[in-house]
């Protein structure tokens, strides 16, 4: 068998399309991408993500497929980020040092239903991904979480930094000649993308332009995410933490220079304007019961988008000739994305090859 090679465009340079040319491109493919906004300031919620790869934590909310994925997901991401970071010289701060749930005393109960939620999903295979700490060994492992006395480790999960990864993807991208279109809103057809360069032709086209694909993908709505980041030397997380809470859920997640992206509302709502007061209320308090020490923290930037979401919230893998479209990654895409990539990767595979008596 052969492997004949394929003229590929990508319209979307957001995390799909920018992992997805990178790896057709490292496969010998000659790729195109079409990106609406500009590529060195991302408009996607790419750019506003927290970069948690955490298949537990998410599991409590969502149905098994993301789990199973994101699982897929933790054994792709290291070797990736690896080949990533020798080719470019970048680092991209890919961390696998599990993540952390905490309760205040009177909320403990939530920590308790989190544990039964993933019992009851994963059954006995979830005992040893989950470990209950006590005062000392949450402490052991994060000593500024000297305030709280029971917690859950979940050492599996993973973060990146969105904000390294994507810069990185971008000088890849660069490196491997691929034919960069940035300002340049596309359509996509079955083998043909249209745009003011005009229409052209394609073996394949792929369609990951996140909520810009909403008219051709039924029910894909978006989903308003806001997040803040926060600076100070008083407080040194090693992972992300998350605060389970009746009302407000939190996530903090520490990055290099001191820095914490705290997450993130979840609003039924298409709005992009700036945070709103409530929200930062929310985030900066939950915040401050975590350690009274983040008050004095620097506001130093917020973060709105919306993530694009399906009706029922699990991604969408769609392939005809000439055309695949994948979305709908939501809350998940740093959690899905390099799963559905190597899927992607098979099925363009399988149909590059041929026999040598075709060739
Ligand atoms: C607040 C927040 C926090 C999040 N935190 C996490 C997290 O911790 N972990 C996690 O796994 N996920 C997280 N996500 C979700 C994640 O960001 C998304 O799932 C992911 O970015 C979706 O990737 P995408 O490439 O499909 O879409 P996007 O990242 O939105 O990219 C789509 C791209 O297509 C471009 N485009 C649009 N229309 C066109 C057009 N006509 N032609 C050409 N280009 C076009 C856009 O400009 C954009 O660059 C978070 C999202 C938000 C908003």
């Amino acid at each position: 068998m052969a492997e004949r090679k394929l003229n590929i465009a990508l319209a979307g340079a957001g995390l799909m399309g920018r992992l997805l040319a990178w790896r057709m491109s490292e496969k010998g493919q000659q790729v195109s991408l079409f990106e609406s906004g500009s590529l060195e300031k991302p408009a996607g919620a790419c750019h506003t993500a927290a970069g948690m790869i955490s298949p537990l934590s998410e599991l409590f909310h969502c149905p098994l497929p993301i789990y199973q994925l994101g699982m897929q997901s933790l054994q792709y991401w290291p070797d990736w980020v690896s080949q990533l970071e020798q080719t470019t010289g970048s680092k991209v701060d890919y961390r696998q040092k599990g993540s952390i749930l905490i309760a205040h005393p009177q909320d403990r109960s939530e920590l308790l239903q989190f544990q039964q939620e993933l019992d009851a999903k994963l059954g006995s295979e979830n005992r040893e991904q989950l470990q209950w700490l006590d005062n000392n060994s949450l402490r052991n492992l994060e000593p500024e979480l000297e305030h709280f006395d029971r917690g859950l480790f979940l050492a599996s999960e993973a973060d990146i930094d969105n904000r390294k990864l994507l810069p990185a993807l971008l000088q890849a991208l660069r490196q491997n000649h691929i034919r960069l279109h940035e300002n340049t809103p596309a359509e996509c057809a079955p083998g043909t993308v249209h745009s003011v360069r005009g229409t052209e032709s394609f073996d394949l086209v792929i369609d990951t332009r996140g909520l810009g694909a909403k008219k051709q993908i039924s029910g894909l709505r978006g989903v308003r995410g806001e997040v803040m980041v926060v600076e100070t030397p008083e407080v040194q997380l090693n992972r992300p933490v998350r605060l389970l809470h009746p009302r407000y859920q939190l996530y903090a997640v520490p990055r290099a220079n001191n820095q914490t992206v705290i997450g993130a509302t979840e609003i039924e709502s298409e709005d992009m304007s700036p945070i709103s007061l409530r929200s930062t209320m929310e985030l900066s308090s939950a915040l401050y019961s975590i350690h009274p020490a983040f008050a004095e923290a620097r506001v130093i930037e917020t973060r709105v988008n919306c993530r694009p979401a399906t009706m029922d919230n699990l991604p969408v893998v769609e392939s005809q000739p000439g055309l695949m479209r994948i979305n709908g990654l939501f809350r998940h895409g740093y959690l899905l994305a390099s799963a559905l990539v190597a899927q992607a990767e098979i099925e363009v595979s399988r149909s590059t090859q041929t026999t040598q008596q075709v060739t």
